[in-house]
């Protein structure tokens, strides 16, 4: 029991921290943005008052930089009280598309893996937001059960999710483009906070997490944990040896199966608590009435119910995924992938100024970094745009002409071209641009680069204004209405269950005070 609460309080901490480094964010913009201390400037903007709220506290700081560079990121590469952490799965992909080991990127993988080798996929259990919103959707189905709607129960291999991990990272790969930091819920949800809490749209990510939704409310539950996740995937094949398990007293179980539905792994913690799908939760241990399931601490051999056949399997798993990664590690072609699949620190310690927003991106053997001041460009009023490009090796500043063009993006219809392709030489380190962007919304700042004798293209996003993201609004009111309609739907239903049941016991007094209760037993008998 204690436990789950801690259990619990560690995800509401989780989603606190997300919140709270999105708000960072913001206020980092505000404050390089030079208009944290000026009211009638501050007056209107997004998050207004949070923001106002941190700064005395923020600026009392010995130094509100560091700290504010300290903690930034989402959960797939995020610094957090000044400590590096990148999911291990965003370290594999970022290995497949650049096929350079970064080391400072191999350093932030070491704790979160660290804690799989010995706690097993506690990721996500204990961190993932995916899996408390996927924890949700299973009471979802209950409340359609409620409601007299039968949601399907089709399942799937849990196999799955190992081919698409390896999958995944050949066509990243392949490909050079990050494919897992588009759809990893972790990354999705931690953007669409920050989306939230700066007003852009992420429409794309928010219909993918309701298709996922939906998909597990409506048809098979826990879908996306169990087989498709490849971040599961990799933590389950990472806590294969793990110390810390699930064992069960043969001795004192009875049997009552009450263990199984509640697993939320789908598997069976009498005999597969050992297997690499167990994610050490615990909600079996609590849900255990004879107290035959508990964790243990030994070593992975003394293990007794690990079944030989998952052994092999998983051995054939790895085998595969080092057979994909080895090759990798042969020198790089040039690609291109955008900053929201990268890790996004280590690339701009040597720039010397602080600037109102940054992007990092690479390409090939280069860094790239775009910034704009003012950090979120007004609407109607010039902003400037600069990019910084240097060799990573050998710190060599990329002295070739680029292009640079804007785009309004467009969510149906093409983008509409606001900067037309310009072509600039640097100076002083610099590609600049000076743009206007015309309304509130987002916009792409597009630069091609010769890089090892291909044209690579880099989009960096940008917002400008307050842009009201009604795509989102659309989609989160819908599943409102759906709910509330279940819901109602729910309520009434129990209502009719009540009268029914109220009629039922009605009759029956009735029956057996004019003594036709007697005749109604004989028929029944
Ligand atoms: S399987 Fe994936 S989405 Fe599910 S809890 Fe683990 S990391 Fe999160
Ligand atoms: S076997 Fe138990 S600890 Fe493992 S995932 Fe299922 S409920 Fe959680």
């Amino acid at each position: 029991m204690i436990l789950q609460i801690l259990r619990r309080l560690v995800q509401a901490s989780v989603l606190l921290v997300m919140v709270s480094i999105a708000l960072m964010s913001l206020y980092a913009h505000y404050r390089s943005a030079r208009v944290i201390d000026d009211d009638q400037l501050m007056a209107g903007m997004r998050g207004e008052t949070v923001t106002k709220l941190m700064h005395p506290y923020i600026d009392a700081l010995d130094d509100p930089n560091k700290f504010l560079d300290g903690n930034k990121g989402t959960l797939w590469s995020m610094k957090f009280l000044g400590v590096d952490l990148t999911d291990p799965l965003a370290a594999a992909e970022m290995l497949a598309t650049s096929r350079h080991v970064h080391w400072p990127l191999m350093a932030s993988i070491v704790i979160p893996v660290i804690f799989t080798l010995l706690l097993g996929r506690v990721f996500c259990s204990w961190i993932c937001p995916g899996y408390v919103l996927f924890e949700l959707t299973g009471k979802l189905r209950r409340l359609l059960r409620f409601a007299e709607i039968q949601p399907a129960d089709v399942s799937f291999s849990h196999r799955n999710k190992y081919i698409f991990l390896v999958v995944g990272l050949a066509m990243a790969a392949v490909c050079a483009a990050p494919l897992f930091a588009l759809i990893y819920p972790p990354v999705v949800i931690s953007r669409i906070i920050h989306a939230w809490i700066f007003g852009t749209a992420l429409s794309g990510m928010l219909v993918l997490l309701s298709a996922i939704v939906a998909v597990e409310v409506f048809i098979s539950p826990r879908w996306w944990c169990r087989t498709i996740c490849p971040g599961g995937a990799l933590y389950g094949i990472l806590g294969w040896a793990r110390p810390v398990r699930v064992k069960l007293r043969k001795t004192m179980c009875t049997g009552c199966m009450d263990c199984v539905p509640v697993c939320e792994a789908g598997i069976n913690p009498i005999t597969q608590s050992s297997s690499i799908e167990c994610d050490n939760c615990g909600v079996c241990i609590r849900h255990c009435g004879d107290k035959a399931l508990y964790f243990t601490i030994g070593l992975p051999g003394r293990q007794n119910s690990r079944p030989k056949m998952k052994t092999q399997a998983v051995t054939k798993v790895a085998a595969v995924l080092m057979v994909c990664l080895v090759p990798l590690l042969t020198p790089t072609p040039a690609m291109a992938h955008h900053v929201l699949g990268l890790p996004h620190y280590s690339y701009k310690d040597n720039y010397p100024q602080r600037p109102t927003l940054e992007y990092p991106a690479t390409t090939g053997p280069y860094d790239v970094l775009m910034t704009s001041y003012p950090g979120i460009p007004v609407p109607g009023e010039p902003a400037n745009i600069a990019m910084y490009i240097k060799n990573r090796e050998s710190q060599q500043v990329y002295a070739e002409p680029i292009t640079i063009r804007v785009l309004q993006t467009s969510t149906f219809g093409d983008n509409i071209i606001i900067l037309p392709s310009t072509t600039r030489t640097p100076f002083d380190n610099e590609y600049k641009v000076h743009v206007t962007l015309p309304v509130d919304g987002e916009y792409v700042v597009e630069i091609s680069m010769p890089v090892e004798g291909r044209v690579e293209v880099i989009p960096f996003l940008m917002v400008a204004g307050q842009p009201t993201a009604m795509a989102s609004l659309v989609i989160t009111g819908s599943f409102g209405v759906v709910f509330v309609f279940v819901a109602i739907r729910a309520i009434q239903k129990k209502r009719q269950r009540r009268r029914r049941a109220g009629g039922h016991v009605d009759n029956e007094a009735g029956a057996f005070a004019t003594g036709e209760f007697v005749a109604l037993g004989e028929k029944v008998l």
